[in-house]
């Protein structure tokens, strides 16, 4: 990768993609999972349309959550029926464009959801499959952020699910007919996640008993995780998929009819991805080293390490040129917060303004994830690089794209006469 040529070429702050990268890296997943499990592309990871068009060409599906991002997935040219929707709170335009573009199945998430795609379905005179997600009875600890047995806005509890009984397959044109369930995210240890899976295609058996409904389609989630911080590991995908694909393979016998699914957002676009910011400055205060950037948490708020009592850093190197780490660096940006701290005490080379930094494995919950009109700056461009080739996919705003959508109103500046 030249980095030198891409600043030189699209400035910085940017996001570099390699494309490459997540052609590769989605190409070893699906090698290595059971064929029978389909892999869809979260794109609340990274929305941008140039990421999900090398995702696709490689054989993602799409797992969309906004009108935005159903749009970008079928702009791309993907299969309506390689599309699933899902999120807590869609609104009557996001379940009527679902119904409209005949997309694979919507995600439920409430009873009251239910009625209502029942009745978007009923106008326009067809069925829409959708998947219950259900909010398990039950959570197994090693996920960053547990979303199984305890109260949660998301899904329909296990019970309640279980208690509907027939009435969930009794609607004319909701057809539920599969299950989701999503236990959460950035998990590393491949043991959670078969358990999880166990957990999941067991429920899924139990609910088509209890219920009645066909099992078109299991979905059983996702959020594999990348190390991001100094004593994390891999998610080790060899030992994941030993325990895993058994479990498919048995529930595929079972039901040979059923569509496997499995969503990934972070797994496949972490690790391609590196913010690259040009240092303007170098100071020293109380003893300590910064390099203040042209880029920073704003465009990066993973990197301020919200939830956790100690700072700890994303991975970072000096790109411009090559030198020996040999300090310790606080690497800051142009936002007038403390907490606009990219790095703290980062081992790196001797800096100078003009380098060029990279935060790595930063291809997951950027720019999209971040308050990127915090002091007005506005959104980073964005870059995807294939065979070899520099592509911009979303140019940087500029400051007319940021005030653009203010309006002036003559009376709220009127001189009050004091
Ligand atoms: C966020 C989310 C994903 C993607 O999670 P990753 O950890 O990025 O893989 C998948 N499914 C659901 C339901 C989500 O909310």
């Amino acid at each position: 990768m030249n980095w030198n040529q891409i600043a030189a070429e699209h400035g910085t702050p940017t996001y570099v993609y390699d494309g490459d990268h997540l052609n590769q890296h989605l190409r070893e997943l699906r090698a290595a999972l059971h064929p029978a499990l389909e892999v869809f592309f979260s794109l609340k990871s990274n929305p941008n349309r140039g990421v999900y068009d090398v995702l696709r060409a490689a054989g993602a599906r799409a797992e969309v959550s906004s009108l935005a991002e159903l749009r970008t997935v079928l702009a791309a040219g993907t299969d309506p029926g390689d599309i699933v929707f899902l999120g807590p709170g869609k609104s009557p335009a996001e379940i009527e464009a679902c119904i409209e573009a005949g997309i694979y199945a919507l995600v439920c998430e409430s009873l009251p959801e239910l009625a209502q795609i029942d009745e978007a379905a009923g106008r326009r005179g067809v069925r829409q499959r959708v998947l219950l997600r259900v909010n398990p009875a039950f959570s197994v600890k090693g996920s960053r952020l547990t979303m199984g047995g305890k109260p949660r806005q998301f899904g329909i509890d296990e019970a309640t699910v279980l208690a509907a009984g027939p009435s969930l397959g009794e609607f004319a044109h909701a057809d539920v007919a599969g299950v989701q369930a999503y236990l959460g995210t950035r998990i590393l240890d491949a043991d959670v996640v078969v358990k999880n899976t166990a957990y999941i295609l067991d429920l899924a058996e139990r609910i088509a008993a209890a219920t009645g409904i066909r099992l078109d389609a299991v979905d059983i989630g996702g959020g594999l995780g990348v190390a991001y911080f100094d004593g994390e590991q891999d998610l080790d995908l060899a030992a994941l998929t030993k325990e895993l694909n058994p479990l498919i393979e048995r529930f595929t016998a079972a039901h040979p009819d059923t569509r496997m699914i499995m969503e990934s957002g972070r797994y496949l676009t972490a690790d391609a991805g590196t913010y690259l910011m040009r240092v303007r400055y170098v100071k020293e205060s109380m003893g300590e080293k910064f390099a203040v950037t042209d880029g920073g948490t704003h465009h990066h708020m993973a990197a301020v390490g919200i939830g956790s009592f100690v700072k700890r850093n994303f991975p970072i190197e000096l790109l411009s040129r090559s030198a020996e780490s040999t300090e310790s660096w606080n690497v800051t940006g142009p936002l007038c917060t403390p907490n606009d701290t990219v790095a703290k005490g980062a081992r790196l080379p001797s800096l100078e303004a003009g380098d060029l930094l990279g935060v790595r494995r930063s291809g997951a919950y950027g720019p999209s994830a971040s308050p990127v009109y915090f002091l007005s700056h506005g959104h980073p461009a964005e870059v995807v690089v294939r065979h070899g080739r520099t592509y911009l996919v979303r140019r940087r705003d500029t400051v007319d794209d940021v005030l653009a959508k203010q309006s002036t109103h003559p009376d709220l500046s009127t001189h009050e006469g004091v």
